[in-house]
């Protein structure tokens, strides 16, 4: 079985653990978010991707839920005594190494698809893990201020601000001309089934169908989803502004809708959201709580036989 999934950061990747561990035998190609990408002291930053391969890989901070285990911060304690900007996004030692190889690579004309490939020989995270697209593609919020309206980078209002600055809008930079990274969408074409795991609806999942090409293809297969949002609250996480900020509900019932129908066949929701309906659409309510491997690999099953019955 052929299973097609994409995925943001820390939800994405619990969810995929879960996948992996239910269905050992599945070929799973993951589709990764590629817009909170940044380039920080010269070196390019794929946040969500590396937290897909350390979590799929055994090396993730479980408690924080990203950045390396067993980490330390010299580095970063080091440029800030140089007084080197930004001091608010940090990296740790260990995860820096993983940067400069990306940033090498890229200095030496691979693209992102291969550098992600030649990262996970060492991870081995059990899936196929591609970029959403090679090219430069990065989410950009609107925000207004005492310096007025302007655009900053989604980094910046994640991690400096903590979305504390309501978000007017936000903009992928790139993503008109922006191709799906090789394989994206040969792997959609092949796969037998697509399951959407409870990523950011707005700045990971939803970047990610910005590509041209990604949710047209989605479309044609038999799409699941599972929703982030349980009685009208993300699990965790600053989601709810994310929606806000695009005009929708935080709500499990409004996540689907936004998605639509036309793009799922299938929507997990938490018990306490029971009665979301949508027209098309099969909802199946049961606990979502990831709380450890063992329930994320529960809500994978049951994602995964709701697809499996969709598709026959
Ligand atoms: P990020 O890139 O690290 O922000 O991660 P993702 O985009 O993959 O996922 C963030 C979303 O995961 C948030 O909107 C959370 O509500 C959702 N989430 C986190 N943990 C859980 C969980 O245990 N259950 C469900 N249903 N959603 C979760
Ligand atoms: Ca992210």
């Amino acid at each position: 079985m052929h299973i097609v999934s994409l995925a943001g950061g820390i939800g994405g990747a619990r969810f995929l653990r879960g996948l992996r561990t239910t269905e050992p035998d599945a070929q799973i190609t993951v589709i990764g978010n590629t817009g909170d990408d940044i380039t920080l002291f010269g070196l390019r930053v794929c946040p969500d991707l590396d937290t897909v391969m350390y979590t799929l890989g055994d090396g993730i901070d479980e408690k924080r839920g990203w950045g390396r285990a067993e980490e330390s911060h010299v580095v970063k304690e080091e440029l800030a005594a140089y007084g080197v900007e930004p001091q608010w996004f940090g990296l740790g030692d260990r995860d820096f190494a993983t940067h400069i190889v990306r940033s090498q690579m890229l200095e030496a004309g691979y693209p992102l698809s291969q550098i992600t490939e030649a990262l996970c020989a060492r991870w081995q995270p059990g899936v196929r893990l591609l970029p959403m697209t090679d090219d430069r593609c990065e989410t950009h919020v609107v925000i207004e201020d005492e310096r007025g309206k302007r655009a900053i980078h989604f980094q910046e209002w994640w991690v400096r601000l903590r979305a504390s600055v309501p978000a007017q809008s936000f903009a992928l930079v790139g993503a008109d001309s922006a191709k799906p990274a090789p394989g994206v969408l040969e792997a959609i074409d092949q796969a037998d089934l697509v399951i959407l795991p409870p990523s950011n609806p707005v700045v990971s999942i939803g970047t990610i169908l910005q590509v041209p090409g990604i949710r047209s293809a989605l479309t044609a297969k038999t799409v699941v989803g599972v929703s982030p949002i349980i009685g009208g609250a993300p699990v965790r996480g600053m989601a709810d502004a994310c929606l806000t900020a695009i005009g929708v509900e935080t709500s499990a019932q409004a996540v689907l809708e936004l998605y639509g129908a036309g793009l799922i066949d299938g929507w997990l929701v938490a018990e306490q959201d029971e009665g979301v309906t949508l027209d098309g659409v099969q909802v199946v309510a049961r606990p979502l709580l990831m709380h450890d491997a063992e329930a994320a690999a529960d809500i994978a099953r049951t994602a995964l036989d709701l697809a499996q019955e969709l598709a026959r």
